[in-house]
């Protein structure tokens, strides 16, 4: 099976390279996929390039109106897709709807809506040459690589293809070796919503076929996955010179204030900490908790996460490699003196599924409040006072995302703007992913470039500007032939315009 199936060809070895992809809650073997080759992804770049030329030659609106049509499929298709989500990432079926496949529906109306409006010309004005205008022209790139994660497979790989398709790009997706299945689905619902088959192609396979992919003559690419990798896929990009958008790892701090409303906040943390599992680059990764409402916030977390029901509210960690690097963290903080107040192991019962875990006396130097954890782990530390949490917030080499927590919404946006993180939300979690028009984008090492809102629509295209004249004069003053005469009136004008 596989996009690639009908084509016979070997990989660099010599063998076929095989991808098993299985459900994580139950070790079944959901399919075969095989590794696309070298050649193959350079093949798969040459046939979008050739469907890019009619599809981007289309107006904005006529291919939001195609676009359009796959989103209806994609709606029709809900359920089947969020059973494949679910099976292949081992998260319940609720998140697979609200996190992937509902946000994927949201953010395609958004453009489809409103692409023909942010891809219109920009008039420039002119503050001094009046004689001539200026305007921005959003022209399509060409062939855009999406190399993505296995975390939200359908959620961040889908809203990346639409953006692109929109703004007239054709697409190669290089899915994770983890969740190939669901870039293959979304494939076929593609080629069954009547967009141009060629236009969307996916190459499944390892990290060596997203290296590929980036040698392949694509002219864009856009990344989400760890900051390691990204640093590498940013040094291919910049060898060969390919523009590119790098959305990478974070470790979200939440700064709760002594004014904070206690209840909400536990309850808000706890989502934030413990939906898809913590596999979440924005997942409340360390809590910095005022002295004043320590106590009772931990009491209030612990309690909250003692009414999740596995299963219905949990599911399973995706990949044994993620589960055990949990653990890791676990064990470390726990040895250098974290207490952990509930969970701390896997749950005997299923798979890979883990028990939320919180940990509280928790100190800024520990591993798990400096590295990322990426899973369902919610170190506590207390802390002295705001100023002490700003502090220790900003002080990470990643910014991805931050929260506040304060019952003053003024104070609250006070220190979101001191935080350095791409995005800050006061008194909420996770939820701009799900907000399109609003940029996703990291600061530090989280990221360079920026998806999702009106300018990464805009940065999907080649940025063009021209410049024309509205009024025709005979010949400009600064054309040739130069002459004292000119020099003295070039200098009176000059001295005259800025008296
Ligand atoms: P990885 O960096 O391991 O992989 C991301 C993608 O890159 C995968 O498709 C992977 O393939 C591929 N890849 C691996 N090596 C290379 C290479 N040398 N060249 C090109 N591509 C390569 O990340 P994960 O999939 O493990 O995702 C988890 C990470 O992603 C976390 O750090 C998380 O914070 C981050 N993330 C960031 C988001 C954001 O928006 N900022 C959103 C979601 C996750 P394969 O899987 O087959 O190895």
């Amino acid at each position: 099976m596989g996009a690639l199936a009908s084509v016979d060809a070997t990989n660099e070895s010599g063998k076929r390279d095989i991808i098993v992809s299985r459900n994580p809650a139950t070790s079944e073997v959901l399919g075969e996929v095989r590794e696309s080759t070298p050649a193959e992804i350079r093949d798969a770049v040459s046939r979008a390039r050739g469907a890019q030329a009619e599809w981007g030659a289309l107006s904005v609106k006529d291919r939001c109106t195609r676009v359009g049509r796959f989103r209806d499929l994609i709606v029709a298709r809900a359920e089947e897709l969020c059973a494949l989500i679910a099976a292949e990432t081992g998260k319940t079926r609720g998140e697979a709807l609200s996190m992937e496949v509902m946000i994927i529906a949201d953010l395609a109306t958004y453009f489809v809506k409103r692409g023909p409006r942010i891809l219109a010309p920009e008039p420039i004005s002119l503050h001094l040459l009046k004689n001539r205008g200026s305007y921005l022209h959003f022209a399509p790139r060409g062939v855009v690589g999406i190399i993505s994660p296995w975390n939200f497979p359908f959620g961040i790989a889908t809203g990346e293809i639409i953006m692109a398709l929109i703004a007239g790009n054709a697409v190669v997706q290089k899915p994770s070796e983890v969740t190939p299945l669901i870039a293959l689905k979304t494939k076929e619902l593609f080629d069954a919503s009547g967009m141009p088959t060629e236009l969307l192609q996916v190459v499944p396979g390892r990290g060596a076929a997203g290296a590929a992919l980036i040698d392949s003559g694509i002219d864009y690419c856009v990344f989400t996955g760890s900051t390691a990798t990204g640093r590498k896929v940013g040094a291919a990009c910049g060898e060969r010179l390919i523009p590119c958008a790098l959305e990478l790892g974070g470790k979200a701090p939440a700064i709760v204030c002594a004014d904070a409303d206690v209840d909400r906040t536990a309850k808000a943390l706890v989502w934030g900490a413990f939906a898809n599992q913590g596999q979440v680059c924005v997942s409340v990764e360390r809590v910095y908790a005022h002295q004043a409402v320590h106590d009772e916030l931990v009491q209030k977390i612990v309690a909250e996460v003692d009414k999740l029901r596995p299963g219905e509210d949990t599911g399973s960690m995706t990949w044994e490699r993620q589960t055990e690097i949990v653990e890791e963290r676990i064990d470390s903080a726990v040895k250098q003196g974290a207490k952990v107040r509930t969970g701390g192991k896997r749950r005997a019962d299923k798979g890979l599924a883990f028990a939320p875990t919180v940990l509280t006396d928790c100190r800024h130097e520990m591993d798990v409040m400096k590295k990322e954890i990426f899973g369902p782990v919610m170190p506590i530390m207390k802390v002295r006072d705001e100023e002490e949490a700003v502090k220790l917030a900003n002080d990470s080499t990643l910014g991805l995302m931050a929260y506040v927590f304060t019952g003053d919404k003024k104070k609250g946006q006070r220190l979101a703007e001191r935080i350095e993180s791409g995005t800050t939300m006061v008194n909420d979690c996770l939820l701009t992913f799900g907000a399109p028009e609003t940029p996703w984008a990291g600061v530090k090492q989280s990221g360079v470039g920026l998806t999702h809102s009106d300018r990464g629509l805009q940065d999907l295209c080649q940025t063009r500007h021209v410049n024309y004249d509205r009024i025709a004069l005979k010949k400009e003053l600064w054309w040739y032939p130069y002459s004292d005469k000119l020099y003295k009136q070039t200098l009176k004008m000059m001295r005259w315009i800025f008296r």
